[in-house]
Parts: structure tokens; C-alpha cells; sequence
């Protein structure tokens, strides 16, 4: 018997590639496409800026857009899941609820209370994993049931594994015609995507990345044709202080699952099977790819990945709480110029470059200010486009050398590092325009210009822009000590996510901005 189906959107929100929605559509007589959006769970899962949530609604209308060009349309119901499926099972006669797999703990909890619900209505639940964590399940098996715990021994296993399935066929109009609801329901008009207003979400604060599965498709297709660039990228070598993004900008798709990792790993290893030459992981593009994979396996086997306390590859350190410079971190006021331009383009935009990550991460962390990752990573989430559980802890824990990185002896510093890239300091001028009149030669730290040249630039430090919040030498020396005397005490844990002697061979000394 064919079923009537919802298929539930959370995060797989596009058409191409989408196994879950093709099998809704293959085993189906009626097909619902329907987001529930439940505000309470998605604040209490992942605390969402403004920034994200226009990117979500723009996603959403995009999706509308493209289900409607297919003869279909998505129904955005808000309210509380559980309630809402309740409600719709009954009232739609359904008899089977698709959503893809996911690995975070609160969709998993999702996907069971569904499963329970499931048994008490009887309907089928279909999950198939479509967003990331390609070969998840068999990574793990083939490493005897836990997570590799370095990149490299994830890489091995990979090698034996093969490539992930390929990418599923593109849904048509005849897949849509034969499951559509009854047109007398006129569900387009009752269940539409809402406007921010109606979610109270403020329109001045849209940031310039456009949400949806066309503007990612769209910025895909338009980096696939330079064929060079993606074969020889190497990410050690981008530059976090370019005006424009110098990687990819994808992230932001992939995270809500507007565009599909599975099917952009197989352009990618079209181009390379056609170039001579070409990078590869960890710096190549598809190894970045990879470290997502890589992310997503250890965060789905290790309990309590997004908190240090009672997360077992974690240093367990005592970092210092202290709100008011956490307070300045966040609010682009250490007097750091390259730090606070950051953490502005952060606030503004919703996206910075991978190594302007690092260097916020640093500093907050291990290099100066020795506050916990989990409060960075806190304020990321919030902040991000990209936010997400898994890589988001994995590279907080990565940069304060709580776990996966040990060169902690590294401490990048807060003028030179952006220095080397971009030297007249534009970067800063655009994001702190308070800056903008200071001599190239003291943009990094203008605390040093005579009071004379502060006067002609019309800033003075101390009064409209910060004094820096400290001095950095005495601290990171101080921090150093600190994080020694932890590494020696917890020798064991600090070995266990240890890949130094392959991040050597790889090259990675390009990331030394000490
Ligand atoms: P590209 O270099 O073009 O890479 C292509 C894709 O590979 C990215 O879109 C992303 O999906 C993946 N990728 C790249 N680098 C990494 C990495 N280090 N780890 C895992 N996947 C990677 N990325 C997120 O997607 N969400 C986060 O919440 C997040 N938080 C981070 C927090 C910190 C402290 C740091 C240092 C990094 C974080 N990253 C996060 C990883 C990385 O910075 C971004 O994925 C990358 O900068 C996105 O830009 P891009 O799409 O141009 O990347």
C-alpha cells in the first residue's frame, strides 16, 4: 500500500540530492512537504542570532520557491512538534513520517520521541542520513565501534572504505504530481513561510549572505569553474583579511543543508581526476570537506562533545570567569584592532574566515585571556551562519589545544598575525571605521602613535577607541605556564586526539603567526 507521508525538513533544506525526499516521494501516494518551526526547540537546541534566522526564513522561501516550480509547495506549521504532528497524522490520514538522520543529541531525541509517537499512532518513521556523516556508521564500525580519534587514522580508514554512495537523482515534476495533496486543502496559502515581523526578528540587521539552496547552488557552480583554484587550493595559503571571502563561503549552506556535501565532493573529484596535479587533505578543498566528516564522526560516539565536564577527550582545565572581559571579547572592545575588526565583521555579517576564527579562539582561550572555549563557542553559535554542534566544539576544543591540536607552544599574536596578509591594515579600516584615517604603520596598534598622529587621525586611543586590555606578551607567557603544568597533570587525555608528527608532514608549519 502506498502512504501518505509528511516529509519533515529540519536540516536538508534543498532538492538536489535529497534521499529522504525521494524516497517520501517513491513509496508514496500523498506527500506532505512540511517544516515545523517550533521556536522553543530550536532556541533551547541552539541558541539562534537574528543573522541565522533571516538566513533560515530565506532558506525556507527559497525552498518554497523551488517545491512551487515543481508543482508542490512546503507547509511551514508553527508550534511545538510533538503537537503539531499529533494534530497533522490525524487530520492528514498520515500513515508515514521521512526525516534524514542527523547526529546532534536534540534531533536524535527528536527522531525518537517521533519513533515513539509512531508506535502509539501507527505510522512508519523513514530516516535516511542525507545531510553529512557520509560513511558515519561504517567509520565507526570499522574502528571497532568508537570514533577515530585523529585525522589521520580517519583518513586510513576512509582509504579502505572508498567513497561515500553518490549523490541521488534530482526530483521532477511527475515525482510531485503523482503524490500531491488535494488542491480543495489550499494548504500554499494556510501554511506559508512567515515573515521575519511576524517573528519579531528585526530587518535591520540582514547580513549580506542571502539564504537557500539557488544562492548556494549559484556560489557552487560560480567556484567550480575555476578549475585551477580548486585544484590547487590550499588552505594554510587563503587569506583571512581579504575584503572578499578567499575560500569557499559555503559553509553557511552546507550547515542548514541547502547545498548537499555529498554531491559537491563528487565535482570535486571531477576536477581532480582532470588535473594533473592537484592538493590534498587536509589543506586541499576536499579535505576540508573532510575535517567536517571528521568533526561529525568523533562528535556522534563522544558524550558530552560541547562541554568540557565530562567530555572524555577534553583537557579539563580551570579557566578563569570573567565577564567583563568575555564582555569586551564579544563586543569587539579588547583594543586589539585585528581581534575587534574580527569580532565586528562576526556581529555584522555572521561569517569570518577560518583563520580569523582561530585567532578570535586563541585569544579568548589558551593565548590570552584563558576563558573556557565553551563560552567562544557560546558566542559563535549565536552569532555564526555556519553554527554547528559538531564543528563548531571540534574547533573550539581544537584552538584552545583542549584537544586535537598540541602545538599549544603556538600562541598567535594579535598584531602580527594579520599583519603578514594584509599590511595597510584594510581590513580593519573597513570593519572599524574609527581607525580609518591611522598611518598603515600603527593601524595594528595604534596605542603606539604619538599623540600628535592620533590627533590628525581624529581617534584617541583611551577615549574613542580602546586602550588595549591587556599586555600580550606578559599574558600569553603567563598562559603558556599554565597550559604546561595542565598538560603534564593530564598526560593521558592530552595524547589521546594527538596527530602532530602528520600535521608536520602536511606542511601545516604555514599556520605559525606567533
Ligand atoms: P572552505 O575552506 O571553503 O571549506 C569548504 C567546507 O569545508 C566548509 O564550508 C565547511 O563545511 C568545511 N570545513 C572547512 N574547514 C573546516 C574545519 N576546520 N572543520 C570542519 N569543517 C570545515 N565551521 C562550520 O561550518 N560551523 C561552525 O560552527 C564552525 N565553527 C568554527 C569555530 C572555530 C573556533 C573555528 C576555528 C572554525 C570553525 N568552523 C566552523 C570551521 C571553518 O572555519 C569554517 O567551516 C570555514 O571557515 C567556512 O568557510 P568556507 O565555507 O569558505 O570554508
Amino acid at each position: 500500500m502506498p502512504h501518505r507521508t509528511i516529509h519533515l525538513f529540519r536540516k536538508g533544506l534543498r532538492l538536489h540530492d535529497n534521499p529522504t525526499l525521494l524516497a517520501a516521494l517513491e513509496s508514496s501516494e500523498v506527500v506532505y512537504p512540511v517544516y515545523i518551526l517550533d521556536r522553543k526547540f530550536l532556541m533551547s537546541a541552539m541558541n539562534m542570532g537574528t543573522l541565522r534566522w533571516h538566513f533560515l526564513l530565506q532558506s525556507l522561501e527559497d525552498l518554497q520557491r523551488n517545491l512551487t516550480k515543481l508543482g508542490s509547495c512546503l507547509l511551514v506549521i508553527q508550534g511545538e512538534y510533538e503537537l503539531v504532528l499529533r494534530d497533522h497524522i490525524k487530520k492528514w490520514n498520515i500513515t508515514q513520517v521521512t526525516l534524514d538522520a542527523e547526529i546532534e543529541p536534540f534531533y536524535k531525541e527528536m527522531e525518537r520521541t517521533i519513533q515513539v509517537l509512531g508506535r502509539e499512532m501507527g505510522f512508519d518513521v523513514l530516516s535516511f542520513r542525507g545531510h553529512t556523516g557520509l560513511l558515519l556508521f561504517r567509520i565507526l564500525d570499522m574502528n571497532g565501534g568508537t570514533p577515530p580519534l585523529t585525522y589521520k587514522r580517519f583518513l586510513h580508514i576512509l582509504s579502505v572504505l572508498g567513497d561515500p554512495d553518490m549523490p541521488v537523482r534530482n526530483l521532477t515534476t511527475e515525482d510531485f504530481q503523482r503524490c500531491k495533496p488535494a488542491p480543495e486543502l489550499h494548504l500554499a496559502e494556510c501554511y506559508r513561510v512567515p515573515l521575519p515581523e511576524d517573528l519579531e526578528i528585526p530587518r535591520d540587521s540582514e547580513s549580506p549572505w542571502r539564504g537557500g539552496e539557488t544562492e548556494g547552488l549559484q556560489r557552487l557552480e560560480q567556484h567550480l569553474k575555476n578549475q585551477g583554484w580548486i585544484a590547487n587550493f590550499t588552505k594554510p595559503k587563503t587569506i583571512p583579511n581579504s575584503l572578499l571571502p578567499s575560500t569557499t563561503g559555503l559553509s553557511p549552506y552546507f550547515s542548514l543543508g541547502c547545498l548537499s556535501v555529498r554531491s559537491f565532493f563528487y565535482r570535486l573529484s571531477n576536477i581532480y581526476a582532470q588535473s594533473k596535479n592537484h592538493s590534498l587533505p587536509p589543506v586541499s578543498l576536499q579535505g576540508q570537506l573532510l575535517w567536517r566528516e571528521f568533526f561529525y564522526t568523533v562528535a556522534s560516539a563522544t558524550p558530552n562533545f560541547t562541554k568540557m565536564a565530562g567530555n572524555p577527550i577534553c583537557l579539563q582545565i580551570n579557566w578563569y570567569q570573567d565577564a567583563e572581559r568575555l564582555h569586551k571579547w564579544r563586543m569587539a572592545q579588547t583594543g586589539f584592532p585585528w581581534i575587534d575588526a574580527i569580532m565586528t565583521q562576526l556581529h555584522q555579517e555572521g561569517w569570518i574566515h577560518h583563520l580569523a576564527r582561530h585567532a578570535v579562539a586563541c585569544f579568548l582561550t589558551r593565548g590570552d585571556l584563558w576563558i573556557s572555549w565553551e563560552e567562544g563557542m557560546k558566542v559563535f553559535e549565536e552569532m555564526l551562519l555556519d553554527a554547528d554542534y559538531s564543528i563548531n566544539a571540534g574547533n573550539w576544543m581544537w584552538l584552545s589545544a583542549s584537544a586535537f591540536f598540541h602545538q599549544y607552544t603556538r600562541i598567535f599574536c594579535p598584531v602580527r598575525f594579520g599583519k603578514r596578509t594584509d599590511p595597510e591594515g584594510q581590513y580593519i579600516r573597513k570593519y572599524l571605521p574609527v581607525l580609518t584615517n591611522f598611518p598603515s604603520k600603527y593601524i595594528y596598534e595604534p596605542w603606539t602613535a604619538p599623540e600628535e598622529a592620533q590627533k590628525q587621525a581624529g581617534c584617541i586611543i583611551g577615549q574613542d577607541y580602546p586602550l588595549p586590555m591587556l599586555n600580550h606578551k606578559e599574558a600569553s607567557d603567563h598562559n603558556l605556564q599554565l597550559m604546561k603544568q595542565v598538560r603534564e597533570e593530564q598526560y593521558g587525555t592530552a595524547q589521546l586526539t594527538r596527530d602532530l608528527e602528520f600535521m608536520r608532514d602536511c606542511g601545516l608549519k604555514h599556520l605559525e603567526y606567533d
